[in-house]
This record gives structure tokens, sequence and C-alpha cells, in this order.
């Protein structure tokens, strides 16, 4: 029996969220391509993040800063040197590597698949490098970044400057960042390219603890909005001696994933570390000088970073159930176990299913065409006139798609069609008119 883990795999391949990056080349690890309904519902999960922090809050601001900066930046964060490293431990029969805080205390000699002896920890960078210019040396070696929020406290002054914005004042940055994780793996959950949904926010040293506790639950409620299922999400406070070393408070937001509790969000107050470094690196003034309180000091920044492909794997295994002998009545559903994607609404990546009851009568198709061409506009929609509708049915839901309309003779007659709840499974008749002004309301 599979688990839960490889059904979602399989699922993403098989209905077009996920490919293995390379497929057709036997595949690169740890890198994943997102397909059509894929890069479809990654989309929506970036948009409701940007909308939460800067439609919702007037001192959040965007930023979309380059992949690749001055080397400089990396040497001022910590990045290159033993800030990010991780210890490295292999096993002298199996080769397996691990990662040294992965084993337990008590069997650091032993490997946990083989039992093997392990080599001693090596310290492992992340960071991942490339060069610019005609010329593969030191001096044009740069890297890829490995978070993104450097970009945000190099651009600091600038938001400041251009923006007139005064502090409390965030910036939030959604992009791609590169680690050369040691153990990569759990799908998408531990990639060595991914994407980061980063905020930070720059406040009052003596405010930040206020902010560190708003912005936890802000995060926990933004989940729950999101319909993730509350037993499945924890805050854990991050003792002092197991805290990132620039973090002053830190707390992860974990998910019961199938193979155990994981971070998926860390939400850190990380004092005055970034800003003072830059300045020292940079040789700038990045102090601000606060005209309520008259003093200048190095902002605090309080900062919650979530992974995008994370977070999407979270959401599908949060949503995915399965339904043995089948929620619809027809013979063929009886045999089968019915998949259902229970995502929420504004993540699905198909919105509106439009179907024909069937597909060799010329009116009803015509009608589903334009009924699907007066929606489209409008809505993510998907056309499908192939197979018996129970079945076309069954195709939605498991990809999670809210809404299916259903064409049908009664349609021709009284130009209404029926619309087809996917948690429900109730259907309604609606008149066309009045489609878009219906859906407008369900999302
Ligand atoms: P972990 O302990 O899992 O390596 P981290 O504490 O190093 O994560 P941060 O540096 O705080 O992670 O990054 C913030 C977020 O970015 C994480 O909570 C996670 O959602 C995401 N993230 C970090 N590394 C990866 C990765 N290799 N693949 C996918 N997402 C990642």
């Amino acid at each position: 029996m599979a688990n839960t883990l490889e059904k979602i795999v399989s699922l993403c391949k098989r209905r077009g969220f996920i490919y293995q990056s390379s497929e057709i080349y036997g595949g690169f690890g740890s890198c994943y391509d997102f397909g059509p309904l894929g890069v479809e519902m990654k989309n929506n999960i970036k948009k409701s993040w940007w909308d939460e922090m800067t439609k919702l809050h007037e001192n959040i601001v965007g930023l979309d800063a380059s992949i690749l900066m001055s080397s400089e930046v990396w040497k001022a964060s910590g990045h290159l040197t033993a800030g990010f490293a991780d210890e490295l431990v292999e096993c002298k029969s199996c080769h397996k590597r691990f990662k040294g805080d992965e084993l337990k205390e008590n069997s650091r000699d032993k490997c946990p698949e083989c039992g093997g002896k392990l080599t001693e920890a090596k310290q492992f960078n992340l960071m991942m490098k490339t060069f610019v210019g005609p010329v593969e040396e030191k001096a044009s070696q740069v890297y890829l970044r490995a978070e993104t929020c450097q970009g945000i406290y190099v651009n600091f002054l600038n938001v400041l400057d251009s923006t007139r914005m005064k502090i409390p004042f965030g910036i939030c940055q959604i992009g791609k960042a590169f680690r050369n994780e040691i153990t990569p793996g759990n799908f998408i959950y531990r990639m060595r390219e991914f994407e980061q949904m980063e905020f930070q926010l720059f406040c009052n040293p003596k405010e930040a603890d206020n902010f560190f506790d708003y912005w936890k639950k802000e995060r926990m409620k933004w989940y729950e909005k999101l319909g993730v299922k509350k037993e499945n999400l924890r805050l854990v406070e991050i003792p002092k001696e197991k805290r990132a070393h620039y973090a002053k408070r830190q707390v992860d937001i974990e998910y019961n994933f199938p193979f155990g509790w994981r971070e998926i969000e860390g939400v850190h107050n990380r004092g005055d570390w970034d800003l003072s470094n830059h300045a020292k690196y940079s040789g700038k003034d990045l102090k601000y000088f606060d005209e309520t309180t008259k003093e200048k000091y190095f902002p605090y920044i309080v900062e919650t970073s979530v992974g995008v492909d994370r977070i999407f794997l979270m959401f599908l295994i949060d949503a995915y159930e399965e339904i043995s002998g089948g929620r619809t009545k027809t013979t063929e559903a009886k045999k089968e176990i019915e998949v259902l994607l229970k995502l929420h609404k504004s993540l699905a990546p198909i919105k509106v299913a439009i179907l024909p009851l069937v597909k060799n009568k010329e009116e009803l198709v015509k009608k589903a065409k334009e009924v699907y061409e007066t929606i489209k506009p409008f809505f993510t929609c998907q056309y499908d006139e192939v197979g018996s509708i129970g079945r076309r049915y069954r195709r939605q839901d498991e990809i999670g798609t809210p809404f299916a309309l259903t064409i049908d003779f009664e349609t021709l007659e009284k130009s209404d069609v029926t619309i087809r709840d996917r948690d429900l499974m109730k259907q309604e008749r609606i008149k066309i008119e009045n489609l878009i002004t219906k859906l407008k309301g369900e999302f």
C-alpha cells in the first residue's frame, strides 16, 4: 500500500502538478518542475500571501531583488562563514550522507541505515557558487542567493528614501533561493532550488517582542484561513541553544507531514544583526532617526519566512481525501477509490469546469463552448467533454476544482445550467446570465 506522500507524488505527476526536473535525461536530483496545474496553484499561493501582506497592511511594501548580488552581502550576513554550514557525516560502508543534527545524540558514531562507522563531521557550506563574466576565476565568483531576505536588507535605505515610510514598516519579497542541501528529500519538502516568501518588519527595538508575538499569530491565522486543519499545525518556540545564531527569539510553525512534524515557516526576532553588519561591511549609515522619540538606532527586524514549495506540499497533503466505493452513485464509481482534493477555493488551480452532458449533440457542445467563452475571462476554467459525466466530475474532484457547470438539454430551453459544488456534491440550476455574479461571490 502506497503511503500518502507516494500517492501525492503520483497524483502530481499524473495530473500535471509537478514533474521531476530533466526527466527525459533520467532526472536531476532535488529539483522539480511545476506543470500546468502546479504553476496555477503555486501562483495562487503566492498571490494569497502577497495580498495578505501588501494589500491588507498599509505599512508593508513589496520588492523584487536580483538573485545574484555582491559577494560582500554574503560576508556581512555570515553565510560565507560557519553560520551557514551544516555538519556533514558519511557512512564508511554504505556511503550514505547525513546532517549531523539529524543523528540522534546517542548514535553519532553509527550509521542509522547499516550500522557502519561514520566519518568525522565536516563543515559543509550550503551556498551555491557560479561565475560572472568570461573568466572563471576567484575574482568573478558569485553566489546564488541562499535566502531572499538579504535583498531586502541591502535595499532598506532605498525603500526608506523613495517611499517615505516610517518605522514600523515592512518589506516583503517572493523569489527563488538555492542551497546545496546535504540531504534533500521528501519530494518537494527539501530541495536545492526552491522559492521563499519572506517578510521583514523594521521596528523600534523596544517594540520587537510585541511584533514578534503579533506576527506569529497572524501567520497561523493565514494557514487556518486557507483551510489547513488546525490539528495539523503547531507553533514551536525554539530555545536559545538551538536558535539560528542571529535570532533573539524564534518560533517554527510546523505541520504534521506523513513523515512527521516538520518546519514550514520560521518567525524570528533578528535583533539588529542584519543592519548593523551591513552597515559595518558597506560603510553606510543604516541607522534610523526616529522623529517621534528623537533617537537614532539600528531598527530591529522581525521576520516571517516560508517556503512556497513546502507549503504547496502541505496544502496538497492536507486537502487529500480518498473515498473507497465512491461518493457518486454511478456503477463504475462504486468499484473505485475516489480522490477528492479539498483545496481552499482560492488555491484550486482550476476554479470552474465546463461540461456538456454529452459530446455527440452539436447544440449542447455549442452552448457549452459559449458558456466557456463567457466565463473564462473571469476564472481559470477547463472545458471537458471526454468520458461520462460521472467520470468527468471525478477527474475534477481529484484536482480540487470547486465548481462544475453542466450544460444539458434543459439548458437549451431555459438558458440555465447545473452548478455542482465539489465538497457537498449539491447541484443547483442557475441562469447563465447570473453565473458570473454567483461565481464572483464564491471567490
Ligand atoms: P530547515 O531547518 O528545514 O533546513 P531552515 O530553518 O534552514 O529550514 P530557513 O533558513 O529559516 O529554513 O528558511 C525559511 C523557510 O524556507 C523554511 O521554513 C522553509 O519553508 C523554506 N526552506 C528552507 N530550505 C528549504 C529547502 N531546501 N527546500 C524547500 N524549502 C526550504
